[in-house]
């Protein structure tokens, strides 16, 4: 602050002109090489446009943020979906497993059953087959003997009383003639019961083959049923089996389809870090372009302030009583993302649009920017005065300023000197600002501080 201190303080605004522009800025040190000044940068208004453009690049990046967070929302919703999905298809998977378990053990007992039924059915042919050896050599056995019988009938007949003898053929015949015939009388008792046993064995014999048979056909149809009962079961099975992989391939394509939007959902968060860390490089270059503005504006009332302080009383309210309703404090606001520098002051039920501007105290003009033609409500900043549209700066000694922002006119200009209460302008909504209301700020130093510190609602 040196250098600048070492220009003549009535001189400087007059040469400054309109705006505190770069070039009056511009000293000559004691080499004679021209520089820039100790901050690099133009003119005031230029920072406070490089404040606001960046300020309006960190509310899209925010606008980008909440976009994404509702991409973010929407997949999350539709992961949750997909989860539930996935659990009641795994629920139905445990469940056709359990079937499919059920129906195992049913097919695995019907194979029990069927093998018990086919060990009974061999048993039971190794029976006949064992009865049907027993039967061919009994009547192997009865064959011979009938055979004897025979010879034994044939010395018989030739005793014959009866004289009748008829054509036999066999054994059997043989057999059959004798029991039957009155010749039976003729031959021993002996002979007639052995060959009885004989004959009685074979027609037992035959009987029980005749029974082991049925009993095969019957076990031979159980035997069947069984297995038709285990083909159904086993179709019952493979159906239950083939819904399950069905179901598995489905919970499959719904983890894949998940897993893509999990991706997503990364990649999506990955953007919003992204920007967030933007956001939070931005809000370094803000905090150093602010200091720097602040030290700009600081050094300009440091120079344009006087040293006399030409009043004794305090600072008026800016504003007609009826205008007293805040909008905005002083401090961080976060629709801003940001520290707001002063207050917004609108009408109470009253609309603060053309009402006039007091100054709060006597003082200088030291500053007016007017050439903001973008009265109306916007959110965004059209540029004009760094976002404050048009403004005036007043100077009241003492290292105190005020700034009254957004005005509609201006009644004063540069250099001009006012007295407390003085109309010096009309509310509007030039530069950003969304609806007619006053930005007000204090000074102390060129460094803003609340308002409230030196005024009040009620105070006039
Ligand atoms: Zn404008
Ligand atoms: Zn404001």
């Amino acid at each position: 602050m040196g250098i600048i201190k070492k220009l003549k303080k009535p001189s400087f605004w007059a040469k400054a002109g309109a705006a505190l522009c770069a070039a009056a800025l511009l000293v000559i040190p004691s080499d004679g090489v021209i520089s820039k000044n100790a901050y690099g940068s133009a003119s005031m208004d230029d920072l406070q446009a490089q404040i606001d453009k960046i300020k309006k690049e960190n509310a899209d990046r925010r606008d980008q943020i909440d976009k994404l967070g509702d991409d973010i929302a929407n997949n999350e919703a539709a992961i949750d979906i997909v989860n539930a999905q996935i659990d009641g298809v795994n629920s139905e998977i445990t469940k056709y497993g359990q079937l499919i378990i059920a129906k195992q053990d049913s097919i695995d007992a019907k194979k029990l059953e069927i093998a018990a039924v086919e060990e009974q059915i061999a048993d039971k042919e190794k029976t006949i087959e064992a009865k049907k050896n027993d039967i061919s050599e009994m009547q192997a056995e009865n064959k011979r003997n009938l055979q004897k019988f025979a010879k034994l009938a044939s010395a018989l007949y030739k005793t014959d009383p009866s004289g009748t003898l008829p054509v036999l053929n066999g054994s059997r015949d043989w057999y059959n003639y004798y029991v039957y015939s009155d010749v039976v009388k003729n031959i021993s008792s002996q002979n007639l019961s052995f060959m009885k046993a004989l004959m009685a064995s074979i027609e037992e014999q035959e009987k029980m083959i005749s029974d082991l048979n049925a009993e095969i056909n019957g076990l031979e149809e159980d035997k069947a049923a069984l297995k038709k009962q285990k083909e159904t079961l086993e179709e019952e099975m493979a159906a239950l089996e083939g819904e399950r992989t069905g179901l598995e391939s489905y919970a499959s394509e719904q983890k894949s389809y998940l897993s893509g939007l999990a991706a997503n959902n990364e990649t999506l968060k990955d953007k919003v870090d992204g920007l967030e860390y933007d956001i939070a490089v931005s809000n370094n270059k803000l905090d150093e372009l602010d200091k720097e503005l602040q030290e700009l504006i600081r050094r300009a009332q440091e120079n344009g302030s006087g040293s006399d302080v030409a009043y004794t009383d305090g600072f008026r309210w800016p504003l007609a009583p009826q205008f007293h309703n805040i909008t905005t404090y002083f401090g961080y606001d976060a629709w801003r993302n940001g520290n707001h520098g002063g207050i917004d002051i609108i009408g109470y039920g009253v609309p603060v649009g053309n009402a006039q501007i007091h100054t709060v105290q006597s003082g200088r003009v030291i500053k007016v920017s007017n050439t903001c033609s973008h009265d109306y409500g916007k959110y965004y900043s059209c540029g004009c005065g760094g976002g404050w549209g048009n403004y005036v700066v007043v100077d009241h000694g003492g290292g105190l300023s005020t700034l009254y922002a957004h005005c509609r006119a201006i009644y004063v200009s540069e250099g001009q000197y006012v007295t407390k209460g003085d109309v010096i302008g009309l509310v509007g909504c030039t530069g950003w600002s969304t609806g007619d209301h006053l930005h007000f700020e204090v000074r102390e130093d060129g460094y803003r501080v609340d308002p409230f510190k030196y005024t009040y609602q009620d105070v006039y």
